[in-house]
């Protein structure tokens, strides 16, 4: 009897574990033709000075669009094509088509905006990496001054040499440096200073329940004071209510993104947001 349970047991977990299996290969074609037809899309959200709503940057975050319409996510296909090797070409494709779209919003008159860009770890492995993200920004005519990478944290704390040196080439050409998702990986702080890093995102999870949760509000005041002494901007991630917005100002941090701005949107609602802030808008001085 109990055997039999165990057989049964077993024979339902297989057809589980095959379910799961075959469902996954199917994503992964799916994706792999998303990523050859370039079917995926780069929304993008608005970094804004919390005080004046100024649009300073965007930030582009890819989604796959499914025949049928719906919108993934990329949490649910980035980790995905980390596995398979296909985030090299999907990250090519966001590269370009944000540099472009920054280039066209720069061509209307926002020429003071930045754009930021997600990189995943697996591509650090690249010995090219630098060299492309370059090659890019210049083919879209930009100054790379204008672009921002952002790395999570984990990167900092495997603390590889060749991490390292990648950080300090991108420094090299201009562009600027993000540590994501600031906070979540319970490192020590000491390798702050040890990488050439131009801003800290703070990890939504920490400005959440703010100003209400008394240890996120620690934590996040503990994060500004870190970023002023190593004199590092500063951006809070995933505000939600003018809550949260009286709360940073008040410690003097004067960036962030969140819903409450804009959430992640196509390029035409982007050109909309910036054309309503008129009166806001970045004015070139030097023409
Ligand atoms: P991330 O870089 O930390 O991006 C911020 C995420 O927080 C975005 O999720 C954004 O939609 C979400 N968010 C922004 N404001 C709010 C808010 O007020 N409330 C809440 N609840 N969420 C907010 P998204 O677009 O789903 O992206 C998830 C992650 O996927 C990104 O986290 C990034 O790590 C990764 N990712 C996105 N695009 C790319 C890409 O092109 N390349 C790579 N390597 N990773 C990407
Ligand atoms: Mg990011
Ligand atoms: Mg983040
Ligand atoms: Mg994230």
């Amino acid at each position: 009897q109990a055997k039999d349970n165990g057989r049964n047991t077993y024979h339902i977990y297989s057809q589980a574990v095959h379910r799961d299996l075959a469902k996954k290969l199917e994503m992964v074609k799916q994706l792999r033709h998303a990523v050859e037809q370039e079917a995926l899309e780069v929304y993008y959200q608005p970094k804004v000075e919390l005080l004046g709503h100024r649009i300073t940057g965007l930030e582009a975050l890819v989604r796959w669009v499914k025949d049928d319409g719906t919108v993934i996510g990329p949490d649910q296909f980035i980790p995905i094509a980390e596995d398979t090797g296909l985030i090299i070409p999907l990250s090519e494709y966001v590269m370009r088509t944000a540099c472009n779209q920054l280039k066209r919003w720069h061509e209307m008159g926002f020429n003071d905006l930045t754009m930021a860009i997600n990189i995943s770890g697996k591509q650090l492995h690249l010995p090219d990496l630098v060299d492309t993200i370059v090659d890019n920004v210049s083919e879209a005519r930009l100054s790379p001054k204008c672009i921002e990478l952002e790395l999570t944290e984990q990167v900092f704390i495997e603390n590889i040499q060749s991490h390292t040196n990648f950080m300090h080439s991108v420094r090299e050409h201009g562009m600027s440096l993000a540590i994501d998702d600031f906070g979540v990986g319970y490192s020590s702080l000491s390798y702050l200073k040890n990488f050439p890093v131009t801003s800290l995102k703070i990890d939504r999870s920490f400005v959440r329940d703010l100003p209400d949760n008394e240890d996120d509000a620690v934590i996040v005041q503990t994060i500004i004071n870190l970023a002023k002494n190593l004199n590092i901007q500063l951006v809070a991630e995933g505000i939600e209510t003018s809550e949260q917005v009286e709360f940073l100002l008040s410690r003097d941090c004067g960036i962030g993104q969140g819903y409450l701005f804009s959430r992640p949107v196509p390029a035409d609602e982007i050109t909309q947001l910036l054309q309503n802030y008129h009166g806001l808008m970045p004015i070139d001085i030097s023409s």
